[in-house]
């Protein structure tokens, strides 16, 4: 569990079935083998961590395919994330980022844990989230045109030779002019912070009474402003795309991808990495050059529907190929489990009964459960809901 601030103490307590509210935040529950914070399990009637179990056996655990393409390492890690205020603004690198990165951050002789960090492993961190309640985002930027057309709905002066720089741009330079207002609004001059803010807060509490066109988003600015106050990430939002995913509809950051959850409870799965560059809305480590250069303005950032695959399982189809995703509606018959390899399932709603070579496993609500490479079939029982994460392909 990672009780970082921004966490509820309600959410994921209330999925395990223990006191509300919890004594903490409770942002993060991890299910996989980072080395930070890897899960526990029972092998031989001994407790240990799945990363340990994997060491020890890549080809076995993992498969041979797996682990020659990855090592030994589980290539995701998935997580139950309910954030009650906005996480911070930020992005994650490509594999070639990571590894140039903590090459470099370990040449300058940055401790294991230095707080000054961007790079704690060589991983790429590209990520799903998927929705179990509404839940807000701001992820990717707007087109330069609408972003323009925004900034001027709300007529705050100060921002008048940014929105003129936008709505001017030429197609062929358009990831260009967003780098360039952005690094501007991270840049902001110091002493004229204050005021630039306020008059953005300012002008989104008009648009949201005026139920103008961008009235949403300025809500969630709003939002972002109670509770990150002072902070140049409430201007940057102006240029981020926003959108509240319903339950059951995702949305894929790859490298590049700028963004920030707001809030909401969702399923994450990702790259087996905690590579996070920070531009704002948080009290970690913040590095606005390293953002800007890792920042890709026109890269997409889809909005994922799943795809039935029948017998009440869907999939979300991503380009990664360190995950992918599986929802599972699942009735009191067994049913088959997608994917292979190894595999993480956990219950969201229900308990859920798992066969293999004749054992069997009960998962309560909000408990998870490893699969090897070695279990190769297995079927699922319910009446349940269930998340599955396997390999990518
Ligand atoms: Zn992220």
């Amino acid at each position: 569990m990672q009780p970082y601030a921004w966490g509820s103490r309600e959410t994921i307590a209330r999925l395990q079935g223990r006191p509300v509210p919890s004594p903490g935040p409770e942002a993060e529950l991890w299910m996989g083998a980072h080395p930070s914070a890897p899960s526990g399990l029972e092998r031989d009637g001994r407790r240990t961590t799945l990363d340990a179990v994997i060491t020890a056996d890549a080809p076995g655990v993992l498969g041979a395919q797996v682990a020659a393409r990855f090592g030994s390492r589980l290539p995701f890690l998935l997580k139950v994330l309910s954030a009650s205020k906005a996480l911070s603004i930020q992005v994650h690198p490509s594999r070639a980022q990571a590894q140039a990165g903590y090459r470099e951050e370990n040449e300058r002789g940055l401790a294991p844990g230095d707080k000054g960090r961007n790079y704690v492993d060589d991983w790429p961190k590209p990520e799903i989230l998927c929705a179990l309640t509404p839940f807000e985002v701001l992820a990717g930027l707007r087109a330069p045109a609408d972003a323009a057309r925004f900034m001027r709905e709300l007529a705050v002066p100060e921002l008048e030779p940014l929105a003129a720089l936008l709505a001017g741009d030429r197609a062929d330079a358009r990831g260009d002019v967003r780098a360039t207002v952005l690094a501007r609004v991270l840049s902001w001059p110091a002493g004229q912070r204050e005021a630039l803010i306020r008059d953005v807060v300012k002008a989104c509490h008009q648009e949201v009474d005026d139920y103008g066109p961008y009235h949403p988003e300025c809500g969630a600015i709003i939002q972002v402003a109670g509770d990150h106050p002072g902070d140049l990430g409430i201007v940057a939002s102006l240029l981020m795309r926003h959108a509240v995913l319903q339950p059951g509809q995702a949305v894929f950051l790859p490298a590049g991808g700028l963004h920030a959850y707001l809030h909401g409870t969702g399923i994450e799965l990702l790259a087996n990495s905690d590579n996070v560059v920070r531009a704002g809305l948080t009290g970690k480590h913040i590095d606005i050059p390293e953002l800007l250069k890792l920042t890709d303005p026109a890269v997409e950032v889809p909005l994922i529907a799943p795809r039935d695959l029948g017998n009440g399982i869907a999939a979300y189809d991503t380009p990664a190929p360190e995950f992918r995703l599986y929802r599972a509606a699942l009735g009191a018959g067994p049913v088959t489990l997608p994917g292979d390899g190894p595999r993480l399932v956990l219950s969201v709603d229900g308990t859920l009964t798992l066969t293999a070579a004749g054992a069997t496993l009960k998962l309560g609500q909000g408990e998870s459960a490893f699969l090897s490479a070695a279990d190769a079939t297995v079927t699922a029982a319910g009446p349940a809901e269930a998340f599955i994460a396997t390999v990518g392909g």
